[in-house]
């Protein structure tokens, strides 16, 4: 039976949120929105005075809340919707939001074997939706998160990790800086190679689940990294946050 057509619904801004100097999370309020899992979008959509439109994908960054969810937008300098979203919609101003979208980059808690989550930028979102669901679910999933972020400012979440890191047995998290690094870290800023994935992934024989998001050259180049290591492509699940408009 193919799924109903997915229907665009009016939400409402009722929080917003300072993840880093550039980046927010938005909390929505969405009459009739059907629920989803960790992992999966939305498309948010915008109407202009003049009835032009632009729409643009941000993946849901809770586990599902009754009609309420969560996106985390990074600002992209001259962009035409994320600047919006992060700047000038105020609470009561409608935007169209529908969804939810995507149902191979999603995480179920029923799935035990051990998850590799690896992020670049705000590629965390979805997987940070993941974390958040094992938790809810009092899931004993083995999970490890490898997080590249430029420096230690442009970490989202970053207290919440810090605490989930120390009280949620079983998830391990891990940063890779790119450009600057906090001053204990041990090692120099880099990008993302096949020793950190190979000291804090999961070895391949255990057949982890892995989930990589973000832009799309990040993508490839840890998907690529990881069937070098041995993963099963089938066992790779990615998203990538290239531009949609
Ligand atoms: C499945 C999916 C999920 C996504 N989830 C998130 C999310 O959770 N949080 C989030 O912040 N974004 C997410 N994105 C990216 C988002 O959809 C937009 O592309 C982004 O917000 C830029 O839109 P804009 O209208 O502000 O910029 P645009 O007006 O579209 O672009 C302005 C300029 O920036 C460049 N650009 C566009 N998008 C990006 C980008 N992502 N990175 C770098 N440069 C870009 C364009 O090429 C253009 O030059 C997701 C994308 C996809 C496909």
């Amino acid at each position: 039976m193919n799924a109903p057509p997915l229907t665009w619904r009016v939400a409402r801004l009722v929080e917003r949120r300072a993840e880093t100097p550039t980046a927010r999370t938005l909390v929505l309020d969405v009459p009739g929105w059907p629920g989803h899992l960790p992992g999966q979008h939305v498309d948010v959509r915008l109407t202009a005075a003049d009835g032009y439109q632009a729409a643009r994908s941000y993946s849901l960054a809770a586990p599902a809340d009754g009609e309420r969810i969560e996106l985390t937008v990074q600002r992209v300098p001259d962009g035409e919707v994320s600047p919006y979203l992060i700047d000038v919609w105020a609470p009561g101003d409608p935007v169209e939001v529908r969804g939810p979208v995507g149902g191979w980059f999603v995480w179920r808690a029923a799935d035990t074997a051990p998850v590799l989550l690896v992020a670049g930028g705000s590629g965390v979102v979805p997987l940070m939706a993941m974390a958040r669901a094992r938790r809810a679910a009092g899931s004993r999933t083995p999970f490890r998160l490898i997080y590249s972020a430029r420096t230690p400012e442009d970490v989202f979440y970053a207290d919440e990790l810090r605490r989930r890191a120390r009280d949620d047995r079983g998830l391990d998290v891990t940063y890779v800086y790119t450009r600057a690094a906090p001053v204990r870290w041990r090692g120099e800023p880099h990008r993302i190679g096949p020793a950190d994935v190979n000291t804090h992934g999961w070895p391949a024989d255990l057949e982890p689940l892995c989930y990589v998001c973000g832009p799309t050259g990040f993508v490839e180049t840890v998907a690529d990294l990881l069937v070098g290591l041995g993963h099963q492509p089938r066992r790779v699940r990615t998203e990538r946050f290239g531009p949609t408009g």
